[in-house]
């Protein structure tokens, strides 16, 4: 589904992703862990061209997505992304917010639009929020409803970038079964996460990046239980 092939990103003279591969299959969840700064937002960015690598390619469905000539806007209409806040429409509704996108770019009847919205906003818990304003609703409530928009357009694959870390942590939990709920749909994710043990327990695999670089890629199991790097097992063991 995705292909990444040696790429690196650099924002002026700082090289902040170091020749960079992997491949991630149809269904496969992928949990993305490292430290603060390591450069795995930006890796989850270039995969829908919110960056644009400096150099390597990305294929997504064995598209090259990195070739000039592609329009971006037509490939992020197939990615849907998750972000630590939200990025919701403040000025709109619950409702407005999951149907604007599908009827702004898919062109589709609103009749139709709202009747995929409410259902997707049933799936995330929120049907008696649909007229509420974000300013309204709890970080929690944010970020699901910032969920079922993103499934508005119907994607082939999810990212989210630390979806969890901007919430109370009673909050924490609602949205994480939501995620999960997601992936046992079979939706190819990607997800940057300090969420350990739903790593462990939702992704097939976990990557973990250090300074640019992928220094682990491997099942959950192998890296929470015998990491092969240093720094990964430094990283391990100052977790909570
Ligand atoms: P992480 O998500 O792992 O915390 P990021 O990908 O956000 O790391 O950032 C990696 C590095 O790239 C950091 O040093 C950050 O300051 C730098 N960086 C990220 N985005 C930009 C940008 N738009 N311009 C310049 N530097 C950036
Ligand atoms: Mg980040």
């Amino acid at each position: 589904m995705i292909k990444v092939e040696q790429i690196t990103k650099v924002f002026g003279k700082n090289p902040v992703l170091k020749n960079i591969s992997t491949t991630i299959h149809q269904g496969e969840v992928v949990a993305i862990i490292g430290p603060s700064g390591s450069g795995k937002s930006t890796f989850l960015r270039c995969l829908n061209l919110l960056e644009k690598p400096t150099e390597g390619k990305i294929y997504i469905k064995d598209r090259e997505i990195t070739d000039p000539k592609v329009n971006i806007l037509e490939v992020r209409k197939h990615i849907g992304m998750v972000f630590q806040q939200f990025n919701l429409f403040p000025h709109m509704t619950v409702l407005e917010n999951v149907t604007y996108a599908p009827q702004k770019v898919k062109k589709l009847a609103k009749g139709e639009v709202e009747k995929n919205a409410k259902d997707l906003l049933a799936k995330v818990g929120l049907s008696d929020k649909v007229d509420s304003y974000p300013s309204q609703l709890s970080g929690g409530q944010k970020q699901r409803v910032a969920i079922a928009r993103a499934l508005a357009m119907e994607p082939e694959i999810m990212l989210f970038d630390e979806p969890t870390s901007a919430l109370d942590p009673e909050m924490v939990k609602e949205v994480l079964d939501v995620i999960k709920d997601l992936a046992e749909t079979g939706m190819t994710m990607v997800i940057v996460t300090h969420e350990m043990n739903f790593a462990k327990e939702v992704a097939d695999r976990v990557i973990f990046i250090d300074d640019g670089v992928i220094l682990e890629d491997a099942e959950p199991h192998q890296f929470f239980n015998a990491p092969k790097s240093e720094r990964a097992k430094d990283f391990l063991s100052k977790l909570l």
